[in-house]
């Protein structure tokens, strides 16, 4: 088994491929994303692994990346709850 470079899962590689290419990928897909510039990270809500760009590495002031704009939302929510009442979503 080895692990794909791109998403980390692991898989069979079969003997010819590895004499083709020192780098594992899974699929077609994650070989083409893995040669990109960027870097997987980890949703800070999820911990889903992203790819994300170096552009939009560099361009993150918060050093945490989302999957989504949900991931995010739920983040900015929990960052800025101000009170604790466990009833704050009534009314
Ligand atoms: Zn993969
Ligand atoms: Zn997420």
């Amino acid at each position: 088994m080895v692990t794909c470079e791109f998403c980390n899962k692991e898989f069979k590689k079969k003997d010819s491929q590895i004499n083709l290419s020192s780098r594992n990928f899974c699929s077609k897909s994650c070989c083409q994303q893995g040669n990109k510039k960027g870097k997987i990270v980890e949703c800070f809500t999820c911990k889903t692994n992203i790819y994300k760009s170096l552009k939009d590495i560099n361009s993150s002031k918060s050093k945490n990346y989302f999957c989504s704009r949900i991931c995010s939302s739920v983040w900015i929510g929990k960052e800025h709850r101000g009170s604790n009442h466990p009833n704050w979503t009534t009314g």
